[in-house]
C-alpha cells in the first residue's frame, strides 16, 4: 500500500507500524519524505487491519489500499515522472535521448566509428553489447571482457555514458565495472535472480519488454530491479512476437504510451529489434518520438551488411544523421551528457 503523510515527521511512526506488520517501508525522498511504500507480503486482513490504522492517524492524509502489483514503480508512488541519473545524462521528465550503437562490439575500429558519429548527431548514449544472447549457439556471442574494455575506451574518447548487456548473475560485478546502465534482454526480463542480482548492483537498469511480456509483467520485472536497489529503471519496448514474418516484432507504441500513464519510469522505444529492418527503424524512432516517448535507441553498423549480429535492422552512419536530422525538423532536441569528456584511466578495464 501507500501512504501518503501529511508532513515528514509522520515517517518513523508509520515505519515502526508497517515493521511491526513484517512490511518495508520505502519512502518517496530521504530528506523529505512525502510517499511511503509499505512492502511485503501480508494477508489481506492484516493489510485492512493495518489500512484502518494508518488511515485514523492524523499525520496520514491518504492511504491507498491496493497500488497494484508493482507499487514502487508505480504513479500512486510517485506522480510526477522519475528523472534516471545515467552517468552525467539524465533520462526521463524532460528531453528525450537518442541511443545509438552497434548491436555487438566487434572492433575497436567498428565501435569507434559509430560512437564518434554517435556524439557527432547528438546521441546521450552508447549502447553496445559485449555479451549477446543469441537465438543459435554458433552465432557470434560477442567479445566479452574485450569488448567491456573497448566500450570503457570509447565512453573515455566520447564522453557519452555507456549501456551494456548483462545475461547472467555471475558477471552483474564484470559488467558493472564498465556500464553506467545495465541492460537486461528481453529473454532475461522474468529471469528474476538475474533481475535481483543487477538491482543488487545499486546502479540504473534498462528493462526490456519481453517477447510477449503484458506490461503488469514488465511492470514487475522492473519493481524486482527497484525492490534490489537499483537506482532506477528505464523501460525499453523492444516489439512484441507476433504473426507476420514481414517484420520481425510489432512495436507496441500503444503499451508503451499506456504503461507511461501506470509508472514514473521513463519509456524508450528500440525500433531496430521491433521491425528488425533497418529501412523501418527511423520512421518508426520518429512515431515512437513524436507519440512522446523518452528516448529511442537505435542499433548502427559502419558497415551493417558485414556485422556479425542484427545487420538487417542495422541502419549506417549516414542513416543515424539522417534520423538525428528528421528528429531536429520535427523540434525534437536530444539530451546529452552535462559534462565534458571524463579524463578517468581506462587502464585494467575487464581484463
Ligand atoms: C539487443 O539489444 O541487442 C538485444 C538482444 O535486444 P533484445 O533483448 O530486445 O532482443
Ligand atoms: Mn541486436
Amino acid at each position: 500500500m501507500i501512504v501518503v503523510l501529511a508532513g515528514a515527521s509522520g515517517f518513523p511512526p508509520v515505519r515502526a507500524l508497517a515493521r511491526r506488520a513484517g512490511l518495508r517501508c520505502v519512502p518517496d525522498s530521504a530528506d523529505a519524505p512525502h510517499r511511503l511504500a509499505l512492502v511485503g507480503a501480508l494477508s489481506s486482513a492484516a493489510r485492512d487491519e493495518l489500512a484502518a490504522a494508518l488511515e485514523a492517524r492524523p499525520d496520514v492524509t491518504d492511504v491507498i489500499r491496493d497500488p497494484g502489483s508493482a507499487p514502487l514503480a508505480s504513479r500512486h508512488f510517485r506522480p510526477e515522472p522519475s528523472v534516471v541519473p545515467v552517468g552525467p545524462l539524465s533520462i526521463g521528465g524532460g528531453a528525450p535521448v537518442l541511443a545509438a550503437g552497434p548491436c555487438a562490439v566487434e572492433s575497436r575500429e567498428q565501435l569507434m566509428a559509430v560512437a564518434e558519429a554517435a556524439v557527432r548527431v547528438g546521441a546521450g548514449l552508447l549502447r553496445g553489447g559485449a555479451f549477446k544472447p543469441r537465438t543459435s549457439p554458433y552465432a557470434f556471442q560477442g567479445l566479452g571482457p574485450e569488448g567491456l574494455r573497448l566500450l570503457a575506451e570509447a565512453r573515455q574518447q566520447t564522453g557519452l555514458p555507456v549501456a551494456t548487456e548483462v545475461l547472467a548473475a555471475e558477471q552483474v560485478d564484470l559488467v558493472a565495472e564498465v556500464a553506467d546502465l545495465l541492460q537486461i534482454g528481453a529473454r532475461n526480463m522474468q529471469n528474476y535472480a538475474l533481475l535481483a542480482a543487477v538491482g543488487a548492483a545499486g546502479k540504473p537498469v534498462l528493462l526490456k519488454r519481453g517477447l510477449g511480456a503484458t506490461l503488469d509483467e514488465w511492470l514487475m520485472a522492473a519493481e524486482y530491479l527497484l525492490a534490489t536497489g537499483a537506482t532506477g529503471v528505464v523501460l525499453c519496448e523492444r516489439g512484441l512476437r507476433h504473426f507476420d514474418p514481414q517484420t520481425r516484432n510489432i512495436l507496441d507504441l500503444a503499451g508503451a504510451l499506456a504503461v507511461k500513464s501506470l509508472t514514473h519510469l521513463p519509456v524508450i522505444a528500440d525500433p531496430s529489434h521491433a521491425t528488425g529492418r533497418r529501412d523501418l527503424v527511423a520512421p518508426m524512432a520518429l512515431a515512437a518520438l513524436a507519440a512522446g516517448l523518452d528516448g529511442v535507441i537505435v542499433e548502427v553498423h559502419p558497415d551493417p551488411d558485414r556485422a556479425l549480429s542484427d545487420g538487417a535492422q542495422s541502419i549506417d552512419l549516414g542513416g543515424l544523421a539522417d534520423l538525428a536530422q528528421r528528429a531536429a525538423a520535427m523540434g525534437v532536441s536530444f539530451a546529452t551528457p552535462s559534462v565534458g569528456r571524463p579524463s578517468a584511466s581506462v587502464e585494467g578495464w575487464g581484463r
